[in-house]
């Protein structure tokens, strides 16, 4: 059977995100994805709540989180503790020490400082994959780039919604037979989805953080 996971998902320990950890879940199983993973800014809290909150063996909740470093966004997955370096090579490694997964978040947006601004063949060994689909980005080349990017340096393809709202979760994802892990490993997972209308989402966040300052 082949799984259907949205692997970049924030929730209200982002700042910047509405979704409660309950939410999350309901919508994630309605729209049919097999699994998910709950990857805040700097934090795994939201992660560790939605997975406990889950009782279905038949739905996997990966307790992730996005670091922000000096030269991009990293996508940590089956992380134990939060991740506090700011540096690149170092994030790579906690990730690998506490025994998780590590793929480049959205590395050519054309969003300033959110890209990929470190050289991909000095960190290749390094790193698992690319989020070569990532339901937020404003241009479909950015998303063609990443996937170009993965196939040249043989790094697994993920794709993902970097959901902030409810309309979003799901709209991209990733799919692989078996075990998650095994699938990045043997670089066997696929990115597909959407990015139409993806500027509501952006939009949304812009409204919300205004929002959030205010109330
Ligand atoms: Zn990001
Ligand atoms: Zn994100």
């Amino acid at each position: 059977m082949t799984k259907k996971y949205d692997l970049h998902i924030h929730s209200i320990y982002s700042r910047d995100s509405s979704l409660k950890p309950e939410i999350i879940l309901k919508i994630a199983k309605k729209r049919g994805l097999n699994g998910i993973a709950v990857t805040d800014h700097d934090s795994i809290k939201g992660g560790v709540m939605t997975s406990k909150l889950n009782k279905d063996k038949d739905f996997e909740v990966i307790v992730g989180s996005e670091i922000k470093t000096k030269h991009c966004e990293v996508l940590g997955y089956y992380l134990q503790e939060k991740i506090k370096s700011k540096d690149l090579l170092e994030v790579l490694d906690k990730i690998k020490e506490q025994g998780g997964i590590s793929v480049i978040a959205h590395p050519f947006t054309i969003i300033p400082r959110l890209n990929l601004r470190y050289p991909l063949s000095e960190i290749k060994g390094k790193v698992d994959g690319l989020e070569a689909l990532n339901g937020r980005a404003v241009f479909p080349f950015e998303n063609k780039k990443a996937f170009d990017a993965a196939k040249k340096y043989k790094l697994a393809m993920t794709g993902s919604s970097d959901s902030h709202s409810r309309i979003e979760v799901g709209r991209a994802f990733t799919l692989f037979n078996g075990e998650l892990r095994t699938a990045i490993a043997k670089r066997k997972t696929r990115a597909e989805g959407l990015i139409r209308y993806s500027k509501i989402g952006r939009i949304w966040t812009l409204h919300y953080k205004l929002y959030r300052l205010f109330f």
